[in-house]
């Protein structure tokens, strides 16, 4: 690709100094490539100029015609000046307004022409006065004789009028109209034929355009183009670059399973009767269909030569953990080792719980390494770990940091909070050792996300929840209406049940969350529930102090639970039958249908309640709605998406999310899936050129920051 100027730097275009390269770059625009795969955010249809004497009230227009006079104006209000200008064509006058912007008084003079696009008003009795209007002065007479940026033969007539005109996000200094002369610039300087990422027959199949005229009628759309279409993102040129943007990383995602699967793994396991006996013992329960189904998927995996690399997924109580442990005990049973990633400690602690409860019985030993292992616990443990003598290993994801050295490490397990995107995973590799890798969400991804997040996975799904299990009563209510709900927490304490009180944690304003839950606890220890143990648990507290409240709560010790998130992913008390969800309108909804899970858990009627507080966004009522409606967690995960888009989803930063140039997951799910499919079969078919192979691999370590394709 370095044939064109794509690679090149921003600052290679004029008016593109430090300053505005730095801002660029602070948004990821760092070449050409970058700035022309950053789609408008909308298009303008100022194409048609008006005759002035046709303007009508309300509507948006476009005309042209001579400055006749300009000036600066004071109002009544200090400080406040208008500049106007009256502008004449043949037909009329027009007098335009610019509220505060004395600046305009240098930009804008008498006689020059100049083209307005804006809406148009009532200007008293006078007549006609369009407000704030997007202007453009055509062939500005010399006023200093300097070049400015996109000197004028650099540009058409009218750039930024008189056309469709693209409208960019502002970039800290670079305004919109700075961006469209940048764009324009590079879109001049294109050679007259690109390197093309998109194999040929496919899109001659679509009948899409060339990748440099697809760039051009992006940004500069010809003037037949329909402006419904252009905001629509449906044209095909943008489809085509759409397309591209999913092909290319979907590429990347297929060469890396390729890649994968070419591994030979040391390790492979046996199944036959007695690892089926083994594995029928540690189960206390039945397996559901979508349990049974999974499993097989992932041994049939664990059998192959190469290593397995799943996503299990499954909504919150679909019963991931025991699918997991029997894979584990199939790895065990060959004498292999496993090891068992959780988000946080709390989980890990009680991950080992569970597993050891599950495993009592047989030989296996498991083990815990967390940060709370101090360094004599490490002498011991480490070398056991070395020796092969701890069967599963359980911690956090520093696991794959740790200096662990492992005898025969087999299996590796993420339970995780979507915090172990695409770019983590290639840690594991880095242990030297080749496992099989079973990844298990908290709770279920959008398929347009999974595509992205985990494209490079096989997927399993485990759907509906083992028997037994009862809806869980959903309530939204006003926090004025609190005392209500006390009454009900009491109902439930009374007939034997625990109860959550969730308070959200938010980064930003964690201190203060900190307290408000802290003296929500306070206040319903001494004044709503004396006669009952409250107890707080949030993630600033000490190990052990957590520990000793989590130990209480799941022996039926504390009555109510008052908690940050830190019980969001996983834990499993049945006994708790009602969670109260304060401010339950700053949560997002899969994050709520996570909380939601962590009752309805037994055998007991159970209820969330939402408690907001007024005035509650839109978005807020939608959310809590839904959650009452639907307890479908990808029902769920799809409404999210939709209402809070894809960077959101996660609800953080390091989410694994990669970042699309041109694609939106969710308007364009349809190209996604598409691209997906076609770039799994190009490289399975190998029909990928080694040069689409390379820029593949380019775009791969510019954009994400990974050289592991190719
Ligand atoms: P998640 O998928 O959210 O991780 P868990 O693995 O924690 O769910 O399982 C939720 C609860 O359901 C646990 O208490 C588990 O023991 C129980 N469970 C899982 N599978 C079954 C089953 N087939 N029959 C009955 N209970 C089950
Ligand atoms: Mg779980």
């Amino acid at each position: 690709m370095s044939d064109t100027v794509l690679d090149l730097p921003l600052q290679y275009l004029k008016g593109v100094g430090p300053r505005k390269a730095a801002d660029l770059k602070k948004a990821g625009l760092l070449s050409v490539d970058d700035l022309l795969f950053r789609f408008p955010l909308r298009y303008e249809d100022r194409s048609r100029l008006q005759p002035i004497v046709s303007l009508k009230p309300g509507e948006t227009a476009a005309v042209a015609g001579e400055v006749l006079h300009a000036s600066l104006t004071p109002t009544r209000r200090p400080g406040f000046r208008l500049f106007t200008a009256l502008v004449e064509d043949a037909s009329g006058q027009v007098q335009a307004v610019w509220p505060n912007q004395a600046f305009l008084k240098d930009v804008i003079r008498a006689h020059d022409d100049i083209v307005l696009f804006g809406k148009v008003e009532y200007w008293g009795s006078r007549g006609l006065q369009m407000t704030d209007p997007e202007f453009e002065i055509l062939r500005p007479p010399p006023r200093d004789g300097s070049a400015g940026p996109g000197d004028a033969h650099d540009e058409p007539e009218t750039l930024h009028t008189g056309r469709i005109v693209p409208i960019y996000e502002r970039t800290g200094s670079v305004t919109t109209n700075m961006q469209r002369r940048m764009v324009w610039q590079a879109l001049e300087r294109l050679p007259p034929t690109l390197v093309d990422p998109l194999p040929v027959d496919l899109r001659e199949r679509e009948g899409w355009p060339s990748r440099r005229e697809a760039l051009i009628a992006t940004h500069f759309p010809p003037p037949d183009t329909p402006i419904d279409a252009l905001n629509a993102f449906a044209t095909p040129a943008q489809r085509r670059l759409i397309f591209e943007d999913f092909f290319v990383f979907q590429a990347g995602l297929a060469l890396r399973r390729q890649q994968n699967a070419a591994v030979t793994k040391s390790r492979v396991p046996v199944v036959d009767d007695r690892v089926r006996q083994a594995a029928r013992a540690v189960l206390p329960f039945k397996l559901t269909a979508g349990q049974r189904q999974a499993l097989a998927e992932i041994v049939a995996d664990m059998q192959k030569p190469w290593p397995m690399q799943r996503l299990l997924q499954g909504d919150v109580g679909a019963g991931k953990t025991i699918v997991a442990l029997v894979a584990a005990l199939v790895a065990m049973e060959n004498g292999f080792q496993v090891a068992f990633m959780a988000p946080t400690e709390i989980l890990a602690e009680q991950h080992v719980g569970t597993l050891a409860r599950w495993l009592t019985g047989t030989r296996f030993r498991v083990a815990l390494l967390s940060g709370k292992v101090g360094s004599a616990g490490r002498r011991t443990l480490l070398p056991a770990i070395e020796r092969g003598d701890i069967h599963c290993l359980v911690g956090t994801h520093a696991l794959v940091q740790d200096p662990v050295v492992f005898h025969s490490l087999a299996l590796v397990v993420i339970d995780e909070q979507h915090r172990f995107g695409v770019r983590q995973r290639g840690l594991l590799a880095g242990k030297g050792v080749s496992p099989d890798v079973l990844v298990m969400t908290a709770t279920p991804i959008p398929r347009t996300l999974a595509l992205t997040t985990y494209g490079d996975l096989e997927v399993s799904v485990i759907r509906g929840l083992p028997p037994g299990r009862r809806p869980v009563r959903t309530l939204v209510k006003p926090d004025s209406r609190r005392d209500e709900v006390h009454a009900l927490v009491r109902d439930h304490i009374t007939s034997g049940r625990q109860a959550y009180v969730i308070y959200p944690l938010v980064a930003e304003s964690e201190k203060v969350d900190l307290q408000a839950a802290t003296e929500a606890a306070d206040h319903l220890a001494r004044h709503v529930f004396p006669e009952l143990r409250v107890a707080l648990l949030h993630g600033r507290m000490k190990g052990d102090e957590k520990d000793r409240v989590m130990r209480e709560f799941a022996a039926g010790q504390i009555h109510i639970l008052v908690s940050t998130t830190v019980v969001e992913v996983g834990v499993d008390v049945a006994n708790a039958a009602i969670m109260v969800i304060e401010h339950a309108e700053r949560f997002g909804l899969s994050q709520l249908h996570q909380l939601r899970g962590r009752v309805g858990r037994g055998p007991h009627d159970s209820t969330c309640v939402l408690l907001y507080q007024a005035p509650w966004s839109d978005e807020a009522r939608e959310r809590l709605r839904a959650m009452v409606e639907t307890s479908d967690g990808f029902v769920i995960a799809e409404r999210d998406l939709q209402l809070r888009g894809p960077g959101d989803f996660f609800g953080t930063r390091q989410s694994g999310v990669p970042q699309l140039r041109a694609g939106d997951l969710t308007r364009d799910a349809d190209l996604l899936e598409r691209a997906h499919e076609a770039a799994r079969r190009f490289v399975e078919d190998d029909m990928l050129t080694a040069e689409e192979k390379g820029y593949v691999h380019a775009v791969w370590q510019r954009q994400f920051g990974m050289v592991a394709v190719g």
